[in-house]
């Protein structure tokens, strides 16, 4: 299974999801950290903990870092990506409401299932994101529609902590998130290119 050093997310960057959630589209990005404990391969259980009642699935396209990306411009950045990843940036949107840092809502055990990494050459412009729950269609857009591109967010962050080979940036999810419950079964597609599978229970206590 993947265990990157970190996993960098973005927040808010798809316009339909900002609104979906009532905020507006932040001016510079947005972002935030699940802790690489939360990762968990195709076909593992997504465990909804006891705290929560409100467990939903954030489909997106994840980018893995191949090379040391320290400071960058854009074109230095597409050149140190290693590969693209379907992520689901599982959260407890209850808790996320509650607090003001999302660590607790993001950083559940098992709320990272990360798919396979494509490895080969992609157009970053193109490519797309499709979540459904039990078959249906829950997300589904194109990395056209993100506010911030992902040669730019790539520079960007390596301008504040340092990107290193295995490093996951999840780019954010576009509008459709919905609850998750115990029996669902959740998948994120890059198609074509990467997928990650999961069945929903409750966590044994
Ligand atoms: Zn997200």
């Amino acid at each position: 299974m993947m265990r990157p050093g970190k996993i960098v997310c973005i927040g808010r960057n798809y316009v339909e999801h900002a609104k979906e959630l009532g905020n507006d589209v932040p001016t510079e990005p947005l972002i935030f950290l699940k802790p690489p404990s939360s990762v968990i391969a195709d076909g593992e259980y997504i465990e909804r903990p006891p705290q929560s009642v409100q467990v939903e699935h954030e489909g997106e396209i994840g980018v893995v870092i191949g090379r040391r990306l320290h400071r960058v411009s854009e074109q230095e950045a597409v050149s140190g990506i290693a590969g693209i990843v379907a992520v689901n940036d599982v959260t407890a949107r209850d808790l996320q409401r509650k607090d003001s840092q999302w660590t607790r809502a993001k950083g559940f055990d098992t709320f990272c299932p990360v798919g396979n990494v494509h490895e080969g050459p992609v157009d970053l412009d193109t490519l797309e994101v499709i979540t459904t729950v039990n078959g249906e269609v829950r997300q589904r857009a194109g990395s056209a529609e993100m506010v911030f591109k992902i040669p730019m967010l790539l520079s960007f962050i390596s301008h504040i902590m340092t990107l290193e080979p295995g490093d996951l940036v999840a780019t954010g999810t576009p509008a459709g998130i919905s609850p998750i419950k115990a029996g669902d079964m959740v998948e994120v597609s890059i198609p074509g290119l990467s997928r990650v599978r999961n069945p929903v229970r409750d966590v044994v206590q």
